[in-house]
């Protein structure tokens, strides 16, 4: 294969097979309309939570779908649950119960 100078960061890279997606299945079967998520960060842009902490809803979304789940447990629980996200999302993802979920899921393996 030609070598064109560049290729994919090795921290970008996951291996879908190995990752631990099960997060990702639970909060589906739960709310179907997280799956319907593009990323366009809309939420993120109006995000009560953002304006005072790193916490960022596209961001968390894009992780706990790749299966890396160390800064969705840090940073989950800095959500305000104010619901404003919801209204602003072109795609009618359920955010608030996405992330109330999310902790709750979370919480729920740290105590088994
Ligand atoms: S606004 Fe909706 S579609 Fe856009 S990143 Fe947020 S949850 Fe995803
Ligand atoms: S519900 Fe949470 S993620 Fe959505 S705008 Fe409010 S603080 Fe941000």
């Amino acid at each position: 294969m030609k070598d064109f100078g560049f290729g994919i960061k090795k921290s970008g890279v996951i291996d879908l097979d190995k990752a631990d997606m099960s997060l990702m299945r639970e909060i589906a079967a739960e709310e179907p309309s997280f799956l319907h998520c593009f990323y366009c960060g809309t939420c993120t842009a109006t995000c009560s939570a953002g304006k005072y902490t790193g916490f960022n809803l596209r961001r968390l979304q894009l992780l706990i779908k790749r299966g890396q789940l160390d800064e969705v447990s840090e940073r989950i629980s800095e959500c305000m649950l104010c619901g404003k996200c919801q209204w602003v999302c072109p795609k009618g993802v359920n955010t608030r119960h996405v992330v109330m979920l999310v902790n709750k899921k979370l919480h729920a393996r740290k105590i088994r």
